[in-house]
């Protein structure tokens, strides 16, 4: 029987020095109940906390990591990148490497901009937006989540749908006054914002595949439908890539299913494990920035090169042949497992997937939007984290996230993680 008696005293000892304990709210496991494992260390597709207990990760530190664990490329550029300095505060030729990658491989992206998270880099995507255009206003879609910068935090999905917050404390309502709302996958809804607003909407910022609300997928032509609504109307189109960039396709969901926006932000996968963030697009828009132009944004890290190396050999490795259809391969067995392991239980679930990328949702079908998404039966997924947990297998702890499949990810891991579903499923009756 795995005991988590050092997990317990270091989250102890946390919660007297950190607020919950922790870094960033969801990681305090409130959203399934139980005390958070701490993490000692990762290899591969495994996870080892305080106690020895092994796991199969399927976090994947929310996302970034899809060769997996300290990889022995990363590891290597790493240490060798340490050595010669881990910032300068100036350009190094890793940063103008990387740029070329990002804009060669992500359709919409002809100059880039890095930064040292997501957040930043939709914050200051809108800014451009909205310098760009002379407009102040910004549609988003509820359950869509870009991050925790004050405009943005209007039904953000993700730890605030986990938390039941309506919105944050310490937002002023003046400061998201000018963020539209609509449901994800409505036409309709996004026709009637625009015409209401007309000419006063700088930019529609969406996740092109939510994966904040768990995964939902965009239906057939919707997409499509909102960059043709945005140019009609004369306003930029963001997709907030920061999951999907480089998980779906090397160019993102942009590439996957061929609708070009504006602007892009990304992060997480492009800085190999470490704090990083990007946003770019059309030439003309992203030379508002400065020193070329007069949207102030800056950052004392920002391109680090330690960030910069790690981005680099992750990119290269994703460019091998085939990878993307071996992460599809694998995300569709294990989501097909996954629905037998439920059936042969008699738990009623519907799992979403695409590519690497899935969420075993407690709900009887998929969800469109985040009214749905909300149906799902939250506690129920809770003891089916915990039972996961107890088997050895690390998912994410909340129902409205993703599952992260990885290249380190072995067929036997996913057999593994099927068996364990079975009996888990059973035991979130
Ligand atoms: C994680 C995430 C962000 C925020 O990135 P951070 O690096 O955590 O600031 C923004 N948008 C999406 C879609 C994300 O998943």
């Amino acid at each position: 029987m795995a005991t988590h008696e050092r997990s317990q005293q270091i989250h102890t000892r946390a919660q007297q020095l950190m607020p919950g304990g922790v870094n960033s709210p969801v990681r305090a496991f409130k959203a399934v109940g139980g005390d958070p494992v701490v993490i000692a260390y990762g290899k591969g597709a495994r996870l080892w906390d305080a106690d020895g207990n092994e796991y199969i990760d399927y976090v994947a530190s929310w996302g970034p990591l899809i060769l997996g664990h300290a990889h022995p490329a990363v590891v290597s550029v790493l240490q060798k990148a340490a050595e010669r300095g881990t910032s300068f505060g100036a350009t190094t030729e890793v940063e103008v490497e990387l740029a070329r990658m990002v804009c060669d491989c992500v359709p919409s992206i002809e100059r880039v901009r890095f930064v040292n998270s997501g957040t930043e880099a939709t914050m200051s995507a809108l800014r451009v937006a909205r310098a760009f255009t002379g407009r102040d206003k910004i549609l988003k879609f509820e359950g869509c989540y870009h991050g925790h910068s004050d405009a943005l935090l209007a039904k953000a999905g993700s730890g605030i749908a986990t938390l039941g917050l309506p919105d944050s404390a310490g937002v002023p309502a003046a400061f998201t006054n000018e963020t539209l709302l609509a449901p994800f996958n409505d036409r309709a809804a996004v026709e009637e914002v625009f015409e209401k607003h007309a000419g006063t909407i700088a930019a529609l910022i969406v996740e092109p595949v939510p994966a904040n609300m768990g995964l939902v997928l965009p239906q057939p032509g919707f997409l499509q439908f909102l960059r043709d609504i945005t140019a009609r109307e004369g306003a930029l189109l963001i997709f907030d890539e920061v999951i999907t960039g480089f998980r779906l396709a090397a160019g993102g969901a942009q590439f996957y299913y061929g609708v070009i926006p504006d602007l892009t932000c990304l992060g997480k996968i492009i800085g190999g494990g470490l704090p990083v963030g990007a946003y770019g697009g059309r030439e003309d828009v992203m030379s508002m920035v400065a020193p070329s132009g007069p949207v102030y944004q800056a950052g004392t890290l920002s391109g680090n090169p330690m960030a910069m190396a790690a981005g680099i050999v992750t990119l290269r490795m994703l460019a091998n042949d085939g990878v993307y259809r071996g992460l599809d391969a694998m995300g569709a067995w294990l989501a097909g497992a996954l629905r037998d392991a439920a059936r042969a239980a008699g738990a009623p679930v519907t799992i979403t997937q695409l590519g690497s990328m899935l969420t075993v949702f407690f709900a009887g079908e998929a969800p469109a939007d985040y009214a749905s998404a909300k149906r799902a039966d939250t506690e129920r997924y809770g003891r089916w984290f915990r039972a996961m947990l107890g088997a050895g297998v690390y998912l994410p702890p909340a129902q409205f996230e993703a599952m992260f499949i990885s290249l380190a990810h072995m067929q036997e891991d996913l057999e593994r993680t099927a068996e364990a579903a079975k009996a888990a499923f059973a035991a979130s009756r």
